[in-house]
């Protein structure tokens, strides 16, 4: 009797994913070949409706008011603010720009702090498109440890004197992700994290979410 009652529950549920990205797949890495079309049809299977381009004005207990005039009716908002970063970052003057994030340069130097160096999450990406609600790029543990060895390899250099320095920017890094979505997933292999590239490849299925599990169990 609870059984056939939460499945009526659940049948009257509706997702509603709003986005400040201008397309579904665009992931602020601008997108990829089939990757709108890809999300757009997992949105559909899942019967999940998506507002793309949208900024969140105010959240309210009873639902979710959107810039533009739409307001979503809710029980349950899950509300993902942008990325910041570090406060102590912003507290100290001159060494962050205006996000908390610390400007630098392809060897993870400061820009203007040349005893300061940034990597990871911490580091400034800058995006090189606009899109009419602001995106930002996608901060994730592969990009963070390429450039963790890029900088622990510029900082020996500086120490031993040697001129030649490591350089290799956000958009350059290949991109390897696995996203998890439940029982399936999709696999992201690109050539660099930015277009143009050469190489473009989702694998969708449950491999993904399989893949995700041996990681957690291996860490
Ligand atoms: C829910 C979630 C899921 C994610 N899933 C994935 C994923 O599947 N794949 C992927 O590649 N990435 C994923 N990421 C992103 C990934 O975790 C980050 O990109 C990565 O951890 C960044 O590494 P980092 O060393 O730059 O920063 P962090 O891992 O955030 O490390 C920063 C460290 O600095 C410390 N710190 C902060 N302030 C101070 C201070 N004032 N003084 C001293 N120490 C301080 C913090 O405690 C922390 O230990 C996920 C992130 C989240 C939140």
């Amino acid at each position: 009797m609870q059984t056939v009652r939460k499945h009526r529950l659940a049948r009257k549920v509706q997702v509603t994913f709003v986005t400040a990205e201008p397309c579904c797949g665009h992931f602020g890495i601008g997108g990829l070949r089939g990757g709108q079309k890809m999300l757009e049809l997992f949105f559909r299977m899942l019967k999940i409706k998506f507002v793309t381009n949208s900024r969140v004005s105010e959240v309210r207990s009873d639902g979710v008011q959107l810039d533009g005039g739409a307001f979503l009716p809710s029980n349950f908002s899950m509300i993902i603010p942008p990325f910041r970063g570090a406060a102590a970052v912003s507290a100290s003057a001159g060494v962050g720009d205006e996000k908390g994030f610390v400007p630098v340069d392809g060897t993870y130097q400061h820009e203007r702090y040349l005893n300061i160096y940034a990597t990871g999450a911490a580091a400034a990406v800058a995006a090189p498109w606009q899109t009419p609600v602001a995106v930002g790029g996608p901060k994730t543990g592969f990009p963070a440890e390429m450039m963790a060895k890029i900088t622990a390899h510029n900082i020996a250099a500086e120490i031993q004197g040697k001129p030649k320095k490591e350089r290799r920017s956000f958009a350059e890094f290949p991109a390897v992700c696995v996203m998890d979505a439940g029982k399936n997933g999709v696999m992201i292999l690109l050539d660099t994290m930015l277009p143009p590239r050469k190489h473009e490849v989702l694998i969708p299925g449950p491999q993904a979410h399989w893949a995700k599990l041996a990681f957690e169990k291996y860490f």
